[in-house]
């Protein structure tokens, strides 16, 4: 990926360094009018990473102490702390067992009077079914934050991710679909009040320099990593179909091996294959078959967040969020990024089968 951009990406650097002008500035200016062009979004903003994208959402939303914020018990803990950080409550839902995404069945019992929030993470590239989730946070009055950091680019029903909630995160960390060269995030909204107040939060809580209206952070995107993924946008499409025929590669040949369990879209939903993750009961022996012959494999994620250490103030044990810990137990990411050679995944795929 980096080879094909390569020359490009030296120039953007250039460019940035002779400017002599490093944080907001017009390269951030342009990445953040092309990501919202790109996310069909009226404003994108840039920022420091992921975490800070959800966390600034809320915080633009005034979500805070004494609220709850329902979120996916299947998820990487970023979505559970940006809740925490503000000072709500994580309530965790079950995901649907076959797209490992929250499943909007089970929202609605979770919704309490306190409920204010609802973070849909659009997990390993898949997006959730955001038709249902947006008909229930309507229904009972709750804003709606995506967690777009795995799925740039995916539809649900032809709608683009980033674009359903009321204001939405991204981020840009460097194993994302569209990632930087280091830390970075956004956020997409179509709501004018929400993008200012996320501009002036990221920003010291400061619109005019040293005048400050709110308790900001600092969490700006600076212009190196905005001048960066500008050349890699218009280029990520193109990536994220190549990982699409990767995933076809291996759920055609990996069809019907052992007892395998092969990535599953939703209906109207796709995928940007952030992560090709299949499950078996074998995934351990499995993983070390792979390692032992030379394919890397990862895990995501190996312990889900309500049997974190650092959850252990919300008292859930084993067996409160069963499938969510059903899947840290059996799944496993194979290999996936655009680049990855026929040859590759042929071997990929032999290697698992003569496990089996
Ligand atoms: C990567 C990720 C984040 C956090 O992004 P950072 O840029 O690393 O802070 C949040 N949510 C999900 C689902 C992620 O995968």
């Amino acid at each position: 990926m980096h080879d094909q951009v390569k020359p490009d990406m030296m120039k953007a650097f250039e460019k940035v360094y002779d400017s002599h002008w490093y944080i907001m500035g017009n390269s951030l200016t342009t990445f953040e009018k092309n990501y919202a062009a790109y996310s069909k979004t009226k404003y994108a903003a840039g920022v420091a990473n992921g975490l800070d994208a959800i966390i600034i959402s809320l915080k633009a939303l005034g979500v805070g102490p004494g609220d709850e914020v329902i979120v996916p018990s299947n998820t990487y803990i970023a979505t559970w702390l940006a809740a925490s950080y503000v000072g709500a409550t994580p309530v965790p839902v079950e995901p649907n067992s076959k797209t490992y995404n929250i499943n909007p069945d089970l929202i609605e019992k979770a919704i309490t009077k306190k409920t204010k929030a609802i973070i849909p993470v659009h997990l390993y590239g898949q997006v959730c079914e955001m038709d249902k989730i947006m008909a229930i946070a309507k229904k009972h009055n709750l804003y709606v934050i995506e967690d777009n950091a795995q799925a740039q680019g995916t539809f649900c029903n032809g709608k683009i991710s980033g674009s359903f909630g009321d204001i939405n995160a991204t981020s840009f960390y460097p194993g994302k679909n569209l990632g930087a060269i280091g830390d970075a995030g956004a956020i997409t909204t179509d709501n004018e009040t929400l993008y200012k107040k996320a501009c002036v939060i990221r920003n010291y809580g400061s619109q005019k320099k040293y005048y400050n209206e709110v308790k900001g952070i600092n969490s700006r995107l600076d212009e190196l990593q905005a001048a960066l993924l500008d050349v890699k946008l218009p280029v990520m499409d193109s990536w994220n179909k190549e990982r699409n025929d990767i995933a076809e590669k291996f759920s055609s040949q990996l069809k019907g091996v052992g007892d395998l369990i092969l990535p599953f879209l939703a209906e109207g939903c796709t995928s940007n294959f952030h992560l090709y993750v299949i499950r078996t009961k074998k995934r351990n022996e499995l993983q070390d078959h792979l390692t032992k012959n030379g394919v890397g494999t990862l895990i995501h994620y190996p312990v889900p967040p309500h049997l974190q250490e650092a959850y252990k103030e919300m008292n859930l044990k084993k067996g409160d969020f069963p499938l969510a810990e059903e899947i840290a137990e059996t799944c496993l990411s194979l290999p996936m990024y655009p680049g990855l050679k026929d040859e590759e995944i042929n071997y990929i795929v032999q290697t698992i089968k003569s496990f089996y």
